[in-house]
């Protein structure tokens, strides 16, 4: 679903991303961790476009994001994201935040986009906050109708960067019960996230990035049981 392969960026002369490789299976879970900085966002946002890079490839269901043919306003609307601060739009209801995608991107009625949103948000469990704004909003609840609002696209994928981490610790939780649910569901993730609960739970994969490199990128009982490099155990030692 998702191949990553040998790719390099560099800020000027700072190279940010050094001949990452990996790639993500049909609803495959794979957890990134890694220190500040080390580039962890600024891989998956190669995976969606977000992020131009100079060297290597980056395909997501057989369409390649650096090529200048591909469309990438619609490669983004197949492919979730979900941020660190949310990113909803503090001037629109709860329900225009998830439908003006739907209908601006997908040519959906505005009752089709309703009928879909409103049916996501009773799934994140907020269904009684429709009317109301970002800003009325706990940050559990605004991570959660950020997550619908992904959802309410169809995608193929879901990137999440670090969705949490904004978070009172007493609101992780429920973001995190919707995320496991998702990957029970079968939908195909790459979560930027240093919940290592939620890695242990439901990665198939976890990924350990440092100074912009893949460091280790291995099955979760070998990651957990016996990260094989030094800096993945150091780590691991620190945060849990
Ligand atoms: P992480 O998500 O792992 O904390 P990032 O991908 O955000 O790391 O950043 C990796 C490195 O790239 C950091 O050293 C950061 O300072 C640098 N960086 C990020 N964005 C820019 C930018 N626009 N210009 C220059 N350097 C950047
Ligand atoms: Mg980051």
């Amino acid at each position: 679903m998702i191949e990553i392969k040998n790719v390099s960026k560099w800020y000027g002369s700072f190279q940010v991303l050094t001949d990452c490789t990996t790639q993500v299976s049909k609803s495959e879970v794979v957890v990134v961790c890694g220190p500040s900085g080390s580039g962890k966002s600024t891989l998956i946002k190669c995976v969606n476009g977000l992020e131009p890079f100079q060297k290597g490839s980056v395909v997501v269901d057989g369409i390649a994001v650096e090529a200048p043919k591909t469309n990438l306003p619609k490669l983004r609307a197949r492919v979730g994201m979900v941020f660190q601060n949310f990113e909803l739009f503090p001037h629109m209801t709860i329900t225009d935040n998830l439908v003006i995608a739907q209908i601006k991107v997908l040519g959906r009625s505005r009752e089709e986009a309703e009928d879909k949103g409103l049916k996501l948000l009773d799934r994140v469990g907020l269904k009684s906050q429709a009317a109301k704004f970002p800003g009325q909003l706990s940050g559990g609840q605004q991570q959660r109708v950020a997550i619908a609002r992904a959802l309410a696209m169809d995608p193929i994928c879901m990137l999440f960067d670090e969705p949490t981490s904004a978070l009172d610790p007493e609101m992780i939780n429920e973001v995190l019960d919707v995320m496991v649910q998702l990957a029970h569901e079968g939908m195909t993730m790459m979560c930027v996230t240093h919940e290592m609960g939620f890695a242990r739970k439901v990665a198939h994969r976890v990924i350990f990035m440092d100074r912009g490199a893949i460091v280790e990128d291995a099955a979760k009982e070998e990651f957990f049981g016996q990260p094989r490099s030094e800096r993945a155990q150091s780590f691991l030692a620190k945060i849990l």
